[in-house]
């Protein structure tokens, strides 16, 4: 549509697509194929689909095509494609492109699933993986060689909040002919300008702060037209990938407030990680926005926000922890994240749980921190949750 209009604009508007009824609301087009006029159109079809002339809902849907189009437009990318969760499409974007012999670099601190496909899945199939600390940018430049397919790194990590540097990683890739591939959960499509920073293929969970309800599963490949079309899709189509149409429906209405909401729960998260900070109970708070993060100056040039989440440590290890979880009223205990609700997570034992201790330690997951996706709240309720729970402890 208007390539000029603002993001706020295009989250309300953009790849919309009515019936002949006019439907001020996305249609849900709960089909999973469409009639042909002719045998003629239906073999032309098969030949060379259009934009906006569909075959099969494994192939693609009216209502998943919006939300495609939509997504697409915010994060400045050509074309997406969209699947049933965030963990298809982190194996769409690198299963589709990649061959035995291949080699991929990825930064080690990684959601379980993300190894699982790096460590497990494409090692099984012949690809060789090297892991590097992501935010020690030699350790890129000895892993990334000339025979580099691709780098894969998550923009931020879970649950430190490291930052990743896409532009000087991109530069790095780029110098060896490897394609960017990040997976941007932690940033949010509102604070992400991945594509700009030099990623090739920027890759979410929509189950997060898209729907930004808990509703449902879902995920996106952004990228060129190329690489969404001729790379990606005919490995999803034909693994069936695809996001269901109500699950797209969900999505599109998701994204109508996904600024407003990204914007007020980034704000909530300053304001709750500064107050955290003067507690005597916590050992340590780590947010991007925050002056005493490592990366700070990186966050504000990257994202120009610290974003949603923050992690604090509880001074008295598990015990501690676990009194300070078991007292929250508000904030539920569990393990999604950009929701409406604010949600508290004991990563050691639950996310994390399968790490071995030294990783644990490695990574920086001590038995007493907490990650905190901030939600819609009010946050003076929510600081006043977190000061009740820690008197308890
Ligand atoms: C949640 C998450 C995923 C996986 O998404 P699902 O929708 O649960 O499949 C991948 N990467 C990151 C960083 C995530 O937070």
């Amino acid at each position: 549509m208007a390539g000029n209009w603002k993001t706020r604009t295009q989250l309300v508007h953009e790849g919309s697509r009515r019936s002949q009824y006019g439907e001020m609301a996305e249609a849900i087009f709960l089909t999973q194929g469409f009639v042909y006029d002719s045998a003629e159109q239906a073999e032309a079809r098969f030949v060379q689909s259009g934009p906006d002339e569909f075959i099969y809902a494994r192939y693609g849907n009216p209502t998943t095509r919006m939300f495609e189009d939509r997504i697409a437009a915010i994060e400045g990318t050509e074309d997406a494609f969209a699947t049933a969760s965030g963990m298809a499409a982190v194996n769409g974007a690198l299963m589709s492109m990649l061959r035995a012999g291949d080699h991929v670099v990825s930064s080690r601190a990684l959601f379980g699933s993300c190894l699982y496909v790096l460590e497990e899945v494409l090692m099984r199939f012949g690809v060789r993986v090297t892991f590097v600390d992501g935010a020690d940018l030699n350790q890129w430049r000895a892993a990334v060689t000339p025979g580099t397919k691709a780098v894969f790194f998550e923009s931020m990590s879970n649950p430190t909040l490291e930052l990743v540097d896409i532009r000087a990683v991109s530069d790095i890739a780029h110098a060896a002919g490897a394609l960017v591939v990040v997976d941007n959960v932690f940033a949010t499509p509102i604070f992400s300008r991945a594509v700009d920073q030099g990623a090739d293929v920027v890759v979410y969970s929509s189950t997060k702060h898209i729907d930004g309800q808990g509703r449902a599963l879902g995920g996106v490949i952004c990228g060129t037209r190329d690489f969404v079309r001729k790379v990606a899709e005919p490995y999803l189509k034909h693994t069936g990938a695809a996001m269901s149409p109500f699950t797209a429906w969900i999505m599109l209405n998701g994204m109508a407030t996904l600024d407003l909401r990204c914007r007020a729960m980034a704000a909530a998260a300053l304001e709750i990680a500064t107050a955290m900070e003067a507690e005597p109970g916590i050992a340590r708070v780590i947010h991007p926005g925050l002056a005493s993060h490592a990366q700070h100056d990186l966050a504000m040039a990257q994202m120009g926000s610290g974003g949603t989440m923050l992690s604090f440590e509880v001074k008295g290890g598990k015990e501690a922890a676990f009194r300070f979880l078991n007292a929250l009223e508000i904030i539920k205990i569990s393990n999604n994240l950009g929701d409406a609700k604010s949600i508290a997570t004991h990563p050691a034992t639950t996310t994390h749980q399968r790490l071995p201790e030294d990783q644990k330690i490695a990574l920086g997951i001590s038995p007493g921190l907490i990650r905190l996706s901030v939600g819609l709240e009010d946050p003076a309720d929510l600081i006043g949750d977190l000061q009740a729970a820690l008197a308890a402890v």
